[in-house]
């Protein structure tokens, strides 16, 4: 996102990236080189082979219409006028699931737009025209009257820190906030941030919390395409830590980290993000928090695709489980920059279950077969998505909740 495009909506926001006619405007569009979905090597310009399988729509359906590089090029055709916006469109632009890949591997993304960017702007499009589809209604009337993507008013958020004895950024001061993000409201999701606070606390940080006030980040506004309002929560969460001198803002969930990432780039603002990953392995450098109790386990590590390719913390998780004694970690066969998406982003689960609980199912299959007997999350929203499933291959655990037994 360029902060020069700001206010622009839409097509309109990518337009150099669709070959505008005027000729100042144009860039690199799409080469169709095939490097986002093709079983070939990563890009021309990778050493490494890549994954096998990169764009998870493309592998559920194998029409060539699911492949990223097809959403530019309809993408492209609706901003020249050639194509109208139709259901069979907003099905392909609907079923991604976010997770970055294409981003990852296509080649000419040289300046931080790329067939995702230009996927979310299609929904920005979509959204603007005709607002946003059937199955995305709910999440954005819950934005628009509650600030909260599940509707839950404000009188019944926070019920996670209940019994903790954190301090209230109300009634409070700290330089530092713990952000809990938007799915610590939900059962599903809530482990993340009750063992980062507490692990906080173990090292005597002076930090608060936003607790019922806090709002969406604005991940679903902007994967969703509701632009307008991402532009609107960024502004009320920008004002509420500038008005309250937060200097720094940990935040529970690998998605919630994305979208803070972009709040710091904005002119202006002077603040550090960090995902409670990250902060732990500091304090654990820094021998403020020291992991005693070894822990006869084999575990493996689901990188979360907001945290890894989105932000590119892998090492934090890993150093902090290698920091466990007795622990053993195995990986998947693809991880780090290449693992495969749980399904649960980009309002796939919403809008197309199916593929959702595919991508779900074949990643634990994936976790089963490292040899591991638990795999370990960062992000609510993989959490949420695995649990979803009925029969889940292997049980799944946040990483902070579970590093705690080792203290
Ligand atoms: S973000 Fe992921 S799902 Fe979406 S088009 Fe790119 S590779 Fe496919
Ligand atoms: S979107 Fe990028 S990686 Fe995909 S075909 Fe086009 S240029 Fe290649």
């Amino acid at each position: 996102m360029k902060s020069e495009n700001k206010n622009l909506i839409g097509l309109e926001r990518v337009k150099k990236w669709l070959y505008a006619k005027d000729l100042a405007q144009r860039s690199s569009g799409c080469v169709l080189c095939g490097s986002c979905y093709g079983h070939g090597p990563a890009n021309p310009m990778e050493d490494t082979p890549g994954p096998k399988e990169k764009c998870p729509p493309y592998e559920f359906y194998r029409f060539q219409r699911h492949t990223p590089k097809s959403r530019w090029l309809m993408s492209q055709r609706v901003f020249h006028g050639l194509d109208p916006i139709t259901p069979e469109l907003k099905e392909v632009i609907y079923a991604c699931t976010n997770c970055l890949m294409c981003q990852e591997l296509c080649g000419v993304r040289d300046d931080g737009y790329g067939p995702w960017d230009i996927t979310v702007a299609m929904r920005e499009e979509i959204t603007e025209k005709e607002g946003p589809i059937d199955a995305h209604r709910p999440i954005y009337h819950g934005l628009q009257q509650h600030d909260n993507p599940w509707a839950i008013a404000e009188s019944e958020r926070g019920a996670w820190a209940k019994g903790l004895g954190l301090k209230h950024l109300t009634d409070a001061s700290a330089s530092t906030l713990l952000f809990a993000g938007c799915s610590a409201d939900q059962a599903s999701g809530q482990s993340g941030a009750i063992a980062l606070a507490k692990l906080m606390q173990r090292a005597a940080e002076d930090f608060v919390i936003l607790g019922k006030q806090e709002k969406c980040c604005g991940l679903y506004a902007f994967d969703l395409g509701f632009r307008r309002e991402y532009e609107r929560l960024s502004k009320i969460n920008l004002a509420t830590i500038n008005n309250a001198g937060i200097k720094r803002v940990v935040v529970a969930c690998g998605s919630c980290q994305r979208i803070w990432r972009e709040y710091a780039k904005t002119p202006g603002v002077k603040f550090e993000v960090m995902h409670g990953v990250e902060y732990v392995e500091r304090l654990i450098a820094a021998g403020r928090l020291k992991f005693i109790k070894p822990v006869n386990k084999k575990v493996t590590y689901h990188d979360s695709c907001h945290l890894g390719r989105g932000c590119g913390v892998y090492d934090a998780p890993r150093r902090i489980l290698r920091a466990i004694p007795r622990l053993q970690l195995v990986e998947m066969e693809r991880n780090q920059r290449w693992a495969w998406c749980c399904g649960g982003g980009g309002g796939v689960p919403e809008a197309d279950p199916e593929l959702a609980h595919w991508c779900a199912t074949d990643r634990l299959r994936e976790a089963g077969a490292s040899g591991a007997e638990l795999v370990l999350t960062s992000s609510a929203l993989c959490q949420r998505s695995f649990a979803d499933l009925e029969e889940p291959a292997l049980p799944l655990q946040d990483l902070l909740e579970f590093v705690c037994q080792a203290l």
